[in-house]
């Protein structure tokens, strides 16, 4: 028999009798007249378009999404980018000192600084040599204060999924929490894991503006968990942490949703053109599958290679220092003209 998810267990002891701030904005709700005035946040009352404070439920952004994303809005919470929302999930979950998250190199780089910024041991278990999960090796690292199994998939750095039966095992075994970041899911022909959220309790799922939706810049996370989790990380975050700018922005963006998919389509036409061409270069010994805005190669020396690339003005990821990757380089997709001119540069060195 299963033994049944109880969230309970992993919250921290002090997260559990937490009081968490109320602010002016929370506490005053019911909105009934246009012509309310607002004298309970000592906020200056001459109007210049951000002088309130922004809605600290996000609810505009909110419902735009859970509308894209089919996802019911209290299963949603949003960020000061994926990074903020990684890091509300460290401190709602894990006992510094004490616990330990479990991750899957190579691998996107926060996980790792985030565990150390809170006291986190990282148990780290490599991929396997075509970037897949050990799902027995994972399991064998688990123990009693194994409390965030991450897996990012679509990977970054390598660029692939990974595969529905392995996750799905994981779902099943591991007793934390199981975080799928899917930061470059929008790339990918593979299914969000967002309709498995009412099948597995222990399912979080991270996805973020700064990729697909052309929006680095303001800085928006998004995660879809349970209500149960969702409230959890409410009741810690700070009360206003997704700005009023960047809640405009993002409403702009969302309501232009054709827009995001066309750029996102152009991308990824753009890749299979790149992912051809690069068959051409002879330096470039691999060229690893991808679902990702961007694509893996592994050339015959990354750090020569990565050099001659900045003198000629262009600048790549060189990954050849993360593990399975010895002389690696990440290229990104990309405007047509910018993928012609690497293409030619890397024809010319
Ligand atoms: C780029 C990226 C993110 C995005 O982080 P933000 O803080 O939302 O910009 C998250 N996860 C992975 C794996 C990424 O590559």
């Amino acid at each position: 028999m299963k033994t049944k998810f109880n969230l309970n267990n992993l919250i921290r002891e002090n997260i559990k009798s937490l009081k968490p701030y109320s602010s002016a904005r929370d506490e005053y709700k019911d909105v009934t007249t246009d012509e309310m005035i607002f004298l309970d946040a000592n906020e200056n009352p001459f109007e210049n378009g951000v002088n309130r404070y922004p809605d600290p439920q996000q609810n505009n952004v909110k419902d735009l999404l859970s509308e894209i994303k089919g996802v019911a809005k209290e299963n949603i919470l949003l960020g000061n980018g994926s990074d903020e929302v990684l890091d509300l999930i460290f401190r709602a979950f894990c006992e510094p000192n004490k616990d330990n998250i479990i991750t899957l190199p190579p691998t996107y780089g926060m996980y790792d600084v985030l565990a150390n910024i809170n006291a986190i041991e990282n148990k780290r278990v490599l991929l396997t040599e075509d970037f897949q999960p050990k799902v027995e090796h994972i399991l064998e690292a688990v123990n009693t204060n194994s409390k965030i199994l991450f897996l990012c998939s679509p990977n970054n750095p390598s660029g692939n999924s990974f595969s529905s039966e392995s996750i799905e095992k994981l779902l099943n075994s591991f007793k934390g929490l199981v975080v799928i970041d899917e930061a470059y899911i929008d790339f990918s022909e593979q299914k969000s894991w967002i309709e498995k959220l009412e099948e597995f309790p222990n399912l979080v799922i991270t996805q973020t503006l700064s990729k697909a939706y052309g929006l680095a810049g303001i800085r928006l996370g998004v995660c879809y968990a349970s209500v149960e989790v969702i409230a959890v990380l409410n009741n810690i975050k700070p009360p206003y942490n997704v700005n009023e700018l960047t809640q405009q922005k993002a409403l702009e963006r969302l309501l232009k949703i054709d827009e995001v998919k066309k750029e996102v389509s152009e991308i990824m036409n753009q890749r299979d053109l790149l992912l051809e061409s690069l068959k051409e270069v002879n330096f470039i010994n691999t060229i690893y599958p991808t679902d990702c805005n961007f694509v893996l190669v592994k050339v015959d020396d990354a750090t020569k290679r990565y050099n001659q690339l900045i003198k000629k003005g262009i600048v790549i990821r060189n990954r050849t220092t993360q593990p399975l990757c010895e002389n690696c380089l990440r290229f990104t997709i990309g405007t047509e003209r910018e993928n012609k001119k690497l293409l030619q540069v890397l024809k010319e060195i």
